[in-house]
């Protein structure tokens, strides 16, 4: 079924508002296995939404509206629509009936306009809103069909739900499921080389995309039921781990932030920061994650040098002779938080987040994060490579993100980390 999207609002295409209800809808569809092929913003202004409906219902089968269902006069995508298909439109007594309960039941006086939103097309699906008062439906012509949804996306989603999906569904004859593998320290082509000849299958198909400056894989597939399509998905997610290694951090992972908690969780292992120039980022990031609190129990920022040398023990003489951006300093924080705390795991972040360099000579978005467990570390350094006026948020959203995903290397890969701590800090 070829579908296509209208979403009326004048304050739409003012950019007043963001146009979420665009994305539920296009992903909703696209997982009922329908072909949605355009979308467009109409104004509220009945003439133009009619060319748009009139233009739509040419080369689509299924329209769906959002917007314009509310009770003042430019309030008219039920009545154009109604007009599309020549359909009166009807006191709908049940929809009255739940209108004017709703305003029973805030106590409040129901206003005569209100009464419009309960009109419905002649012998139309009405779909109720338990969100609000006004009613959505669906009407059919033709084999075509408009669905008419409010725009308040608290509203629409559920009538989406409750509503319009029971009705879609006797229309679709497949599902299209997604899994996205994402995958961190790598750029998008050399991910894209390293899948290879997966990029050319049909049925899954794999498509590479950049994201926040991660990079990720969608394995998408089409089938009867959506076991078949997890069937067809499988394999070629277990091929495309066994390629990128450590590389994958999760498969639909919300964040690298989410996927350490849960390795953390997983291990049992407890983690504390020390945070120079991400002043809290990371420590932030892991708190965003509920039920943090089983891994994650002290984040100290240590900005100035005087704090990195009380609290964490960093010696005088490397902050002078390295300067606090080094890889002493970052390894004596990373101890330094590891003994204050207790926890089994520290991380520790130092760098120059710019715009303006420290008075080394040292560049703008040079970072080194160092983690060890009190005996075994590893420690790294980074040049963001970005320097420019306003390069500030990126160096310090990148670094935290890079000190994420070190602390789950460190976990993953204990071959690769150095030992002994505290004789690497000696040997400055
Ligand atoms: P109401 O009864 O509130 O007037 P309505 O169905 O007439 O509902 P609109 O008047 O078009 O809907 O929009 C009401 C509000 O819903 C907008 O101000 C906006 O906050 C939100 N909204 C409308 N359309 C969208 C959209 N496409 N994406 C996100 N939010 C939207
Ligand atoms: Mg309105």
């Amino acid at each position: 079924m070829k579908c296509e999207l209208v979403f009326v609002g004048t304050e739409l295409l003012l950019g007043d508002i963001l146009n979420t209800n665009a994305q539920y809808l296009s992903k909703k569809l696209a997982a009922l296995g329908f072909d949605v092929l355009f979308q467009c913003v109409v104004g509220d202004n009945p003439e133009r939404l009619k060319e748009v409906l009139k233009e739509g219902l040419e080369r689509s089968d299924i329209i769906i509206t959002t917007g314009g269902l509310g009770p003042t006069k430019d309030d008219l995508t039920k009545e154009v629509c109604a007009s599309m298909f020549s359909l009166p439109l009807e006191m709908h007594e049940e929809s009255l009936k739940r209108v004017h309960d709703y305003f029973k039941a805030k106590n409040a006086p129901m206003p005569k306009s209100n009464e419009k939103q309960a009109l419905m097309p002649r012998g139309a699906v009405v779909f109720k809103n338990d969100n609000g008062t006004a009613p959505g439906c669906a009407i059919e012509k033709d084999g075509k069909h408009i669905i008419i949804l409010p725009g308040p996306p608290r509203e629409m989603h559920m009538m989406f739900e409750n509503g319009a999906l029971p009705y879609l569904k006797k229309y679709s004859t497949h599902v299209i499921i997604s899994h996205s593998v994402r995958t961190f320290g790598i750029g998008e082509s050399l991910m894209a080389e390293k899948a290879g000849e997966l990029l050319d299958m049909q049925n899954p198909t794999v498509a590479p995309y950049a994201k926040s400056g991660e990079a990720l894989l969608r394995v998408t597939a089409k089938a009867e039921t959506e076991e078949e399509a997890e069937k067809l998905i499988a394999p070629v997610i277990g091929e495309i781990k066994n390629r990128l290694g450590s590389l994958v951090y999760g498969i639909d992972r919300g964040s690298m932030e989410e996927a350490v908690v849960a390795l953390l969780k997983e291990k049992k292992l407890t983690l504390a920061t020390a945070e120079s120039c991400t002043g809290g980022l990371i420590a932030k990031r892991i708190t965003d994650i509920p039920g943090a609190s089983d891994i994650f129990g002290c984040g100290i920022v240590s900005y100035s040098n005087e704090i990195k040398h009380s609290v964490l023990g960093v010696q005088n003489e490397l902050l002078e002779k390295y300067g606090a951006v080094s890889e002493a300093v970052a390894a004596s924080m990373a101890l330094g938080a590891k003994k204050a705390s207790g926890a089994d795991v520290a991380v520790s972040v130092t760098g120059i987040a710019g715009p303006a360099s420290d008075n080394t000579n040292k560049p703008v978005g040079l970072v080194y994060i160092a983690v060890t467990d009190g005996e075994n570390f590893r420690i790294k350094k980074l040049l963001t490579g970005h320097a420019e006026k306003g390069c500030r948020d990126y160096n310090r959203t990148v670094s935290a993100s890079v000190a994420l995903n070190e602390v789950r290397l460190f976990i993953l890969e204990k071959e690769s980390n150095k030992k002994d701590i505290e004789s690497f800090i000696k040997s400055f």
